[in-house]
Parts: C-alpha cells; sequence; structure tokens
C-alpha cells in the first residue's frame, strides 16, 4: 500500500531522514520505533506532503512525492499528532463533523458521524465540549477525527504518550478495532515495546534517521543493535 524508497530530509545540515526505504502492506498495523529525535514524526510529515523530500513515496504504486496535504488527505492517508489537537469549543458531534467534510470528498454525512459516535463509543458525549474530555477522550476523539476523513491509511504518532497501564489497554483495543473492523491500515510511532510486540505485525526501527532493524516485532526488538540504542537513550 505504502512503499518509502530511499527517502531523505535534510534539515540544513541535520539528515533527519537518512536513504529510508521500507514498505507497509494493506491492512497491517506496522510499527515505527527509535530514539527521540531519530527521524520518525519527520517520516510521517514526509508522507504527509508537509516538506519536499528526495527519493520516492508511493501509495498504491503511485508517486505521492510533491502532492499537498489535502491532496494527500484525498488519496486516503490520515495522521495525528503526538499533542491531542482538539477544537475545545467543538462538541464531540460538531469535531467529527468537521472531519468529514474534508479526506475522500464525498463531503459531510451525518449516518457516518453516527456511526463513529457508536464506534468511539461516544454516544453519551456527543454534545460535550471537546475541551471537557479526559486525555483518553481527546485521544479517541482525535483518532476520530481522523477516521472522519475516512482514511485507508492512518498514521498514529505517539498515541499512547502520557496514558497509564489502563489507558494503553484501551487504546490498544481501540486500534485493534479500527484496523480489523474498519478495515483501515494502520502505522504507529510508539515507544512502549510492550505495545509494539502485541498490536504490530512489522516493526521499523531508526536511528538519526536510518533504518537499523525491521521485520518481525519479537525478532527486532531482541536484536542486539536494537537493544544497544534503546540502551543508550
Ligand atoms: P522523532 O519524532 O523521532 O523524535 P523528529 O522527526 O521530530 O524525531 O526529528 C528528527 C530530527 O529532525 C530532530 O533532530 C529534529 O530536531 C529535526 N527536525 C524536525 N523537524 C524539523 C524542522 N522543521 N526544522 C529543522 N529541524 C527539524
Ligand atoms: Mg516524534
Amino acid at each position: 500500500m505504502l512503499e518509502a524508497i530511499h527517502l531523505t530530509k535534510k534539515f540544513g545540515e541535520l539528515v533527519a531522514v537518512n536513504d529510508l526505504s521500507f514498505k507497509v502492506d494493506e491492512n497491517q498495523i506496522f510499527g515505527i520505533a527509535g530514539p527521540n529525535g531519530a527521524g520518525k514524526s519527520t517520516v510521517y510529515n514526509l508522507i504527509t506532503g508537509f516538506y519536499p523530500f528526495d527519493g520516492k513515496l508511493l501509495f498504491n504504486g503511485k508517486n505521492i512525492a510533491g502532492k499537498k496535504p489535502h491532496q494527500i488527505a484525498k488519496m486516503g492517508i490520515a495522521r495525528t499528532f503526538q499533542v491531542p489537537r482538539t477544537f475545545p469549543s467543538l462538541t464531540v458531534e460538531e469535531a467529527l463533523s468537521v472531519g468529514s467534510r474534508f479526506g475522500d470528498g464525498n463531503g459531510f454525512d451525518s449516518e457516518y458521524v453516527d456511526f463513529l459516535l457508536h464506534f468511539l463509543n461516544f454516544e453519551e458525549e456527543r454534545s460535550c465540549n471537546t475541551g471537557a474530555l479526559d486525555l483518553l477522550g481527546k485521544k479517541k476523539l482525535m483518532m476520530g477525527a481522523a477516521l472522519a476523513t475516512r482514511p485507508k491509511l492512518l498514521m498514529l504518532d505517539e498515541p499512547m504518550a502520557g496514558s497509564n497501564a489502563h489507558e494503553i489497554q484501551e487504546l490498544m483495543d481501540f486500534i485493534r478495532r479500527i484496523n480489523e473492523e474498519m478495515g483501515v491500515t494502520i502505522i504507529i510511532i510508539e515507544h512502549f515495546m510492550k505495545v509494539l510486540t502485541e498490536l504490530t505485525e512489522t516493526l521499523l526501527i531508526i536511528e538519526s534517521g536510518a533504518k537499523i532493524a525491521s521485520g518481525d516485532p519479537e525478532d527486532v526488538t531482541n536484536d542486539k543493535q536494537v537493544v544497544e540504542c534503546y540502551l543508550g537513550d
């Protein structure tokens, strides 16, 4: 579904993403991990059209290099941000409705918003201001707003950050349901190894913008170089 080929991004002297190649298959949950500053969020920024870059990015066989963020959203790629961003004065229902106006170009669909309210288990909160939601609620809403654009690929940037064990479990179950019940392919950047080994089918480890390991999450997390890279973090 998504193929990065020799992806490279420099910010001045700094090589944030360094000759990175990887493939994400349709319907899988694909993990990306690595120390702070490794270039993980930058990879998302390249895929979503925020910066020009060197190399190729194929989405369903089409090169998406040079496309604008709104064009990429229309093609079916959505993301969340590390820090939950919501419009605090909108109600939960309004926030999801805004998302449904973007994306695949089919416009506002109240039935789909109702479906999302149900899927998120937000029926009781539908008229609450998003600012009143707790952290878990805000995180689910942010994913819901991304889903409102009807993406084929959803990219999550450290969705578990700041969450306790119970919230992590809920978010993991939720992400799995997005993948299995909605048929959305997922890329997840995460620090928690337990989350990566339980949730992902393929795991890519990057350090200083370059790949140091990729493959089965159990094998990758036992890799000596990967262990050293984490201990050095
Ligand atoms: P990660 O998400 O893995 O923690 P980032 O992708 O955010 O890392 O950052 C990778 C490197 O690129 C860091 O050194 C960061 O400071 C740098 N960087 C990211 N975005 C920019 C930017 N817009 N301008 C300059 N440097 C940036
Ligand atoms: Mg980051």
